[in-house]
């Protein structure tokens, strides 16, 4: 007896069978990459692939005598092929210090007051993080004003603008555009010194 349903032809079985060993494929190399792109999260690690940077040392050492940090800061440059989680730059605490890992390549398009703002934008995570800040963004606002205070609106906005460029992601812009508002809101509240 006829059901009406034929069944599909051999030729869907092979289609189905090709996409599925692709997807595999697919699978397995995304997460291959995404382990082999991590970055490295203990100091020896990121040591192997970084290196230890005197940048603005006294600078840094300023920041970490101003919060009375009990842990050693290091600052590390990253090649930008370990940079897969934030652009730039990440701070990292580990049992003995912090770690301020820095985009090497990125570190080196900016000028000195920009790369100040950017490891003070950085040190300013040391306090703003949970519990301080809650959200993402308010996190991130809190660092952009410490590294505004500790050097300058304009070096502050100027790191944002280099690295949010170029973006075609319109969250990127919308935070972009909402970082630089708020720097230029506290300059002209004139509640940060406008050197
Ligand atoms: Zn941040």
């Amino acid at each position: 007896m006829e059901t009406g349903r034929k069944p599909p032809p051999w030729q869907w079985g092979l289609l189905i069978a090709i996409m599925a060993a692709c997807f595999m494929v697919y699978l397995d190399t995304a997460f291959r990459q995404f382990e082999l792109l991590a970055p490295p999260n203990t100091r020896e690690d990121l040591l192997a692939v970084g290196t230890l940077s005197e940048d603005h040392k006294d600078f840094v050492e300023g920041i970490g005598k101003e919060l009375k940090v009990t842990k050693k800061i290091e600052v590390i440059m990253i090649p930008t092929m370990f940079f897969t989680i934030a652009r730039g730059g990440r701070l990292v605490q580990t049992e003995t210090s912090w770690l301020v890992l820095i985009e090497r390549d990125f570190f080196l398009r900016l000028n000195i007051e920009e790369q100040k703002a950017l490891i003070g934008h950085e040190l300013g995570h040391i306090i703003f993080i949970f519990p301080r800040c809650v959200f993402y963004m308010s996190c991130q606002k809190g660092a952009d004003r410490f590294a505004a205070l500790h050097t300058s609106p304009d070096a502050t906005i100027g790191f944002l603008n280099k690295i949010f460029n170029p973006t075609r992601d319109e969250k990127r812009k919308k935070e972009h555009e909402s970082r630089v508002q708020y720097i230029e809101r506290l300059k002209q509240g004139k509640s940060l010194p406008s050197r």
